[in-house]
């Protein structure tokens, strides 16, 4: 990884207050002298993630994720600790100086930042098309008539991509862009992917919206077609790459973050179009999933920010599969799913543009409860009036009760449907069980518990008066024989406290540093009580290490000396051991003058 160099890391660990960081992806509540919500790594209902101003750092009594700022930007956004310093360093306006890293993850870093660096010019580059060229006048035409103007074209950056095969590549080649990198963007593509077949554009003649991550990068595009006869597919997506998954990416997010979170409420729209209709009308809280239904890990990412979702899919058939299709994961991850009932025949573009922004926040406003909205639309068509039609409507619903998470809410559910049904509760209870196609494999994984090393009291010691005091890190640093790491189980960890060139003793210092390691250390120095220091510290460590040297001198002493005592040992071996004896007791003489002058 390409390493950044520790004082640029403790300046933007000073200029990231911990709680401004978290709060900016979801609400903090306060909790005494803390903040509280609810753990955004593990499913709850009940907020057990804590974040503590103080100690610059969160803590989930949960899942047990926890670490400081950086941890949190690194897991929250999947990004490693480099990319995660560049976020925070980026918000804090500081410039990053990198030292040289592995080359493995400085390839990867590389990668991410060239094919980012691709997005950004393919994306200027087709929304140039769409504004300047004259080949674009379909395009302009076809927006003009969905009422997009270029001030709402230019804000979504949305552009063109010409009938050309090669135009964009040709492009991409002049600003040195590599045909592997292109290829590996997916904006190219080859017949049956033979990597010597030519290569051409993938999108053409199609308006081109850019999907962004949360922090408003381009990381993928969706391409729709203009000829509404033409046999190709209405919506092309890129395909998945280093820098875009599919099931994760929410459009829209990056704008409407906010007014999701003021409004509590997630207002789904099926399309782009929709979506940037509805946010430019005023109606700011939407997000549109990439594809027709949720996934767990879109449901997931919503949750975070919204209590309750609101479904505004078209009337037909499709649209209301796709409201099925999406419930199981918005319900299993606690959302409240009410679905709107758009007029026959609209979408929220069109009724937006028809009957004006009111018209469409009605709608919205009048949304019913998914369950309320089923068992009236199977009303509406007379399903209901016989018994084999309630016993069919109640196999049906059953399943997506049973995925209710709040007992309370799913217990009234359950009567509230029996009541409409006119069923016994009794007949109805069996039903109550996720459906096999819900099975719990597109269910995420729960958070992995990182267990913490356990330390001999003297090391964990040690590595608590490193951290919380100077002068005991410069002593214990100066002691080169033994190495920290002969010290035994977590000798390595404080080995690199001594070698860090940070200012331990500082908080946001030690936030930087503890990000830097491997969750498994981190979590053991998050455990330590650093919360006061300690006196005669100095004396203590000293006391501890020449303690903790002594034995691990003496192991190493009498290991060698009892295979000594083996028989069937080459000469060589022998010499071996028993200059490894004599060494030890040397270094046990000189420990022993060295304590004497302490
Ligand atoms: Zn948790």
């Amino acid at each position: 990884m390409p390493r950044i160099a520790e004082d640029t890391i403790q300046r933007v660990a000073e200029a990231n207050d911990i709680i401004e960081v978290i709060g900016s992806y979801f609400p903090l509540k306060r909790a005494g002298t803390g903040w509280r919500a609810l753990c955004p790594f593990h499913r709850e209902k009940s907020p057990s993630f804590h974040v503590n101003p103080q100690r610059q750092s969160y803590h989930c009594f949960g899942c047990g994720a926890g670490g400081s700022v950086f941890r949190f930007v690194m897991d929250y956004e999947h990004l490693d600790f480099v990319s995660a310093v560049r976020r925070l360093a980026q918000r804090a306006g500081i410039p990053v100086i990198e030292e040289a890293g592995s080359p493995d993850d400085d390839r990867r870093h590389e990668v991410r930042k060239r094919l980012l660096a691709l997005h950004a010019e393919a994306s200027a580059w087709f929304h140039h098309n769409l504004l300047k060229t004259p080949d674009a006048q379909p395009a302009r035409d076809y927006l003009k008539s969905r009422g997009i103007t270029v001030e709402v074209a230019k804000s979504w950056q949305l552009g063109f991509a010409p009938d050309s095969w090669d135009a964009l590549l040709n492009f991409l080649r002049e600003k040195k862009f590599s045909a592997e990198e292109i290829a590996q963007s997916g904006l190219s593509a080859s017949k049956d992917d033979d990597e010597r077949g030519k290569s051409y554009a993938r999108f053409r003649n199609r308006v081109m919206f850019p999907i962004r991550n949360d922090y408003g990068e381009v990381i993928a595009f969706s391409g729709r077609v203009l000829d509404p006869e033409s046999k190709t597919a209405k919506y092309v997506n890129s395909p998945e790459t280093p820098l875009f998954t599919k099931g994760r990416v929410l459009y829209g997010l990056d704008k409407s973050k906010r007014a999701l979170i003021n409004a509590k409420v997630a207002i789904v729209c099926e399309g782009q179009l929709d979506l940037i209709s509805a946010y430019e009308s005023g109606v700011q809280n939407v997000i549109a999933p990439q594809g027709t239904a949720f996934t767990a890990e879109q449901a997931r990412v919503l949750q975070r920010f919204v209590e309750t979702v609101v479904l505004c899919f078209d009337s037909d058939r499709a649209g209301q599969e796709a409201v099925t299709r999406s419930l199981p994961a918005l319900l299993e991850n606690g959302l409240t799913v009410k679905v709107a009932r758009l007029p026959q025949g609209e979408d929220p573009d069109s009724l937006i543009r028809g009957k004006g922004p009111a018209a469409f926040a009605e709608v919205v406003a009048s949304a019913k409860n998914f369950f309320d909205h089923a068992l009236e639309i199977l009303g509406d068509k007379g399903n209901l009036e016989d018994p084999a039609g309630k016993s069919s409507a109640a196999r049906r619903l059953g399943p997506y009760v049973a995925l209710i998470k709040d007992r309370v809410l799913r217990e009234a559910t359950a009567k509230k449907i029996c009541a409409r049904l006119g069923i016994a509760e009794a007949a109805f209870a069996p039903l109550l069980k996720p459906a096999a196609n819900q099975s719990p494999s597109d269910r995420p994984e729960e958070a992995p518990q990182t267990k913490p090393l356990i330390l001999a009291e003297g090391i964990r010691q040690l590595c608590r008066l490193a951290l919380l005091h100077p002068e005991t890190k410069i002593w214990l640093a100066e002691q080169t024989s033994p190495q920290p790491s002969e010290l035994g189980e977590g000798g390595d960890l404080l080995k690199k406290i001594l070698q860090s060139a940070l200012s331990l003793h500082e908080t946001s210092a030690r936030a930087a540093f503890l990000s830097g390691l491997p969750p498994r250390e981190e979590i053991t120095v998050s455990l330590l009580d650093l919360d006061r220091a300690q006196e005669n510290a100095l004396q203590i460590a000293q006391n501890l290490w020449f303690g903790l040297a002594a034995t691990a001198l003496r192991n190493e002493r009498d290991s060698a000396a009892a295979q000594l005592r083996q028989a069937a040992l080459s000469s060589e071996e022998r010499n071996r051991l028993q200059s490894l004896v004599t060494e030890a007791s040397k270094r046990i003489l000189d420990l022993q003058s060295r304590l004497n002058e302490v």
